[in-house]
């Protein structure tokens, strides 16, 4: 039986692994769940699945959980250190890291550094860390197992190959509810209308990452880190009907894609059961009803902010930590009403012109970055 250390239990890829986990009660088991303010749905979590421990952000949601669960074995921790001990929990064999933003970065350290098995959903890790993170995973002897579904299709696709096999990747994109408008159109964007993707039900800062592409981007720079990838070897395609997840073109030309129904417990399943493969009990592709697959290639004109990560990724070194510090930021911004839609691009844009770059950062100059950044942005917006 799989041990299982789930963090960001109460999110949108956390409570599809827990019903992924419902389905196979002999082979999983969940030992920790971490969350941020959820408590409601943690505690049924742990009434549920009967963790032996649970964290939460802060110190008052943590004590109120404590006695609400009071009569369970469930010991229930707080804070960066909670974090950490649910990333590097002694009995755990796998952690599942689905929290989202840069708080993801510490606790998929913390769980290399413990040596677990990592499912890996956090992309900013490797938007923000890549080299820390894949050094650390290469030194440890772990394979990180990814989760998003693009890059869980080309983990799949590739198969025993090794990566020097890949010629290029292609990543496919949905082109989110804007799909076809140009760059004017956009103007009046709201919340709400980002909020409504056509494909996939996802936790809302990805859903609005989807919609300007960037979340497409950050998949580009998750992908060249993953699968040890030069920058002109990774080809984002949209492909409306969300069919192929991503495909390998090999050095022989031959194409290899994985194809499913958008529903994320399918990749969720196989970096839990990975190299083996349970069967799945939730609705198949039917081929004749798909009927034709369409692809084009993305409006970078209209989604600039796909140009702004193709650039970063090629840039390396911190560009990726300003751009997704900036983004994050405008993000929340932005869904608060605070900011235009066009306004995420350009203060990502005015970031990344900003900050002077940096090659190397080390983990402190990261979260120091991290920090100036999401201030930087916060002025400039509030200033407008
Ligand atoms: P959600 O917003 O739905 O969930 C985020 C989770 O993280 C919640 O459990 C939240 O807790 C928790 N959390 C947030 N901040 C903290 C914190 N400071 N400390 C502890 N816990 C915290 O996000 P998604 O599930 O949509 O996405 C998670 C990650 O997976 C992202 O990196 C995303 O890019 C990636 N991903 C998501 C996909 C999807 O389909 N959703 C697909 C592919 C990748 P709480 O709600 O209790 O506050």
């Amino acid at each position: 039986m799989k041990k299982v250390s789930i963090l960001g239990s109460t999110g949108s890829i956390g409570t599809q692994a827990l019903d992924v986990i419902s389905r196979w009660p002999e082979e999983f088991s969940v030992c920790a769940l971490a969350a941020g303010r959820n408590i409601d749905l943690l505690e049924e979590q742990i009434r549920a699945f009967r963790p032996q421990l649970a964290s939460v952000a802060e110190e008052r949601a943590a004590l109120e959980l404590r006695r609400r669960t009071a009569d369970t074995p469930c010991r229930v921790v707080w804070g960066q250190e909670g974090l950490e001990e649910a990333a590097s929990f002694p009995q755990a064999d796998i952690a599942l890291n689905a929290l989202v933003g840069v708080a993801g970065l510490n606790p998929t350290i913390w769980a290399l550094e413990a040596g677990k098995q990592l499912a890996l959903a956090n992309k900013e890790s490797l938007v923000c860390a890549g080299e820390i993170v894949m050094d650390l995973a290469a030194q440890k002897g772990i394979r990180i197992l990814p989760v998003d579904s693009e890059h869980s299709a080309i983990f799949q696709s590739l198969g025993n190959y090794p990566n020097s096999a890949i010629r290029r990747i292609w990543l496919t994109a949905s082109g989110g509810p804007f799909f076809g408008r140009d760059w004017e159109e956009l103007a009046d964007v709201k919340a709400a209308d980002a909020l409504k993707h056509p494909n996939w039900s996802m936790g809302s800062k990805i859903t609005v990452d989807s919609s300007t592409m960037m979340n497409k981007g950050f998949e580009v720079i998750e992908a060249l880190w993953l699968f040890g990838l030069k920058p002109e070897q990774a080809e984002v395609v949209v492909h409306r009907e969300s069919v192929l997840h991503s495909a390998v073109e090999f050095e022989d030309g031959c194409v290899i894609g994985q194809m499913s129904p958008p529903d994320m417990r399918l990749p969720i399943q196989y970096a839990l059961t990975y190299p083996r493969r349970l069967p799945g009990n939730w609705p198949r592709l039917d081929l004749f009803s798909v009927g034709k697959l369409t692809f084009c290639p993305p409006d970078r004109q209209a989604f600039p902010c796909l140009a702004l990560c193709e650039q970063a990724g090629r840039q390396g070194g911190d560009r990726g930590v300003v751009l997704n510090a900036a983004n994050e930021m405008a993000v929340e911004l932005f869904l608060q009403g605070k900011i235009g839609y066009r306004q995420i691009y350009q203060l990502c844009r005015q970031a990344l012109d900003d900050n002077e770059f940096t090659p190397a950062p080390t983990r402190k100059q990261i979260f120091e970055t991290d920090a100036k950044v999401r201030r930087q942005i916060r002025r400039l917006a509030l200033a407008d």
